[in-house]
């Protein structure tokens, strides 16, 4: 059986501390999805276009008929996107595009724009700002988790839970409101060349009824530790999660990374080069939650998951990889864009850690 959230009493036996948290149900579950793929010794393959095709064709193959995974439903519009939605987006950092599935179909964004928003206050605050203010550390629990602030001393460990994240928006310079949703909207949009679309339905659905987020701002602020009103900021964050992405939104988003922060479509300098391997590596140290480290065991590399589906990983020089598919795992991460990522970067060869 899977583990999925859910709303209500919490009954995970990993850690009670973080049942607690969390405020939801765990239905029990088989191992990490990471035993789907089977690590082989990394052999060096020149990344040609026949063969990134036929690995990206595998892998689609491979895990679309997985019905793995839940999707989140604790925001209620999430519940009723399509489970079966499978796309594969690879860009390398030259730009070309290698897509398979349903590529164009779009889910909310979720805890991938905490990636964002992360980037822009670093570029305008720089990184020791992010360390000091925020921190760098994984929490060891749910994404969600009000505890987690109080285990240590009051801070949010990193911009990629629930509490950095807020505390991220809260940062962004701007005069009101107004600006700082604009900023970063308009920071995602460069990051994905292009456009981006907003979820009405799921922002509705989520800001109605995001109190935990609520409860977490005013933890924060009552440390000192918010940049704005911490209402007006989890109000704009709830926004920042309801912008869509398809799975080629995520790949070119992930392929800015890829190519040292200037966007492989557009040409524009979206983050500073220098600032780049910071925000990976607190992607590779937290990107997947409190799953982070069967993860980058796995791939080695620097990966962010939303709980609408979308998962973005980033091969440094070498591969974007944007992947949707809504059903998640008891961490709250797509089980079938770990899996396709995952299988991905193995058959490539081109775990960065093994370079
Ligand atoms: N908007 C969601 C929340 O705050 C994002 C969570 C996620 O994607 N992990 O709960």
């Amino acid at each position: 059986m899977k583990k999925v959230f859910k709303r209500g009493v919490m009954t995970l036996s990993v850690a009670c501390v973080s049942l607690i948290l969390m405020g939801t149900t765990a239905v029990e579950a088989k191992g990490p999805l990471t035993t789907e793929v089977k690590t082989q010794a990394v052999q060096k393959t020149s990344l040609t276009e026949e063969r990134i095709n036929t690995v990206l064709k595998e892998a689609y193959e491979k895990f679309k008929d997985n019905q793995e995974g839940k999707n989140a439903d604790y925001i209620k519009a999430l519940a009723i996107v399509d489970s079966k939605m499978f796309g594969i987006t690879l860009v390398t950092p030259d730009g070309k595009v290698y897509e398979i599935g349903d590529t164009k179909e779009v889910v909310s964004i979720q805890s991938i724009s905490k990636v964002f928003t992360a980037a822009k206050v670093m570029q305008e605050k720089g990184d020791k700002f992010i360390q000091e203010k925020i921190g760098v550390n994984a929490t060891g629990l749910p994404f969600n988790s009000i505890i987690a602030i109080e285990l240590h001393g009051g801070s949010a460990s990193n911009p990629f839970v629930n509490a950095g994240a807020i505390q991220s928006t809260s940062w962004v310079e701007a005069k009101d409101s107004k600006e700082r949703w604009d900023k970063i909207y308009g920071n995602m949009d460069d990051f994905a060349g292009t456009k981006l679309g907003f979820n009405e339905e799921v922002y509705h659905s989520e800001v109605n009824d995001n109190k935990n987020n609520q409860a977490i701002s005013k933890i924060l602020d009552a440390r000192g530790r918010m940049g704005s009103d911490p209402l007006e900021a989890t109000t704009v964050y709830t926004k920042q999660c309801s912008v869509n992405v398809s799975a080629h939104d995520l790949g070119m988003m992930a392929a800015t990374f890829a190519n040292d922060g200037v966007n492989p479509k557009t040409g524009k300098k979206v983050l500073d080069k220098k600032y780049v391997p910071k925000i990976l590596a607190i992607m590779a140290t937290a990107g997947l939650y409190d799953n982070a480290g069967d993860w980058l065991y796995l791939t080695g590399s620097p990966a962010k998951s939303g709980v609408g589906g979308g998962i973005l990983a980033v091969v440094p020089g070498k591969l974007g990889i944007g992947v949707v598919s809504p059903p998640l795992d008891k961490f709250g991460n797509s089980v079938r864009g770990q899996q396709a990522a995952a299988y991905i970067i193995d058959q490539l060869g081109i775990n960065p850690l093994a370079q």
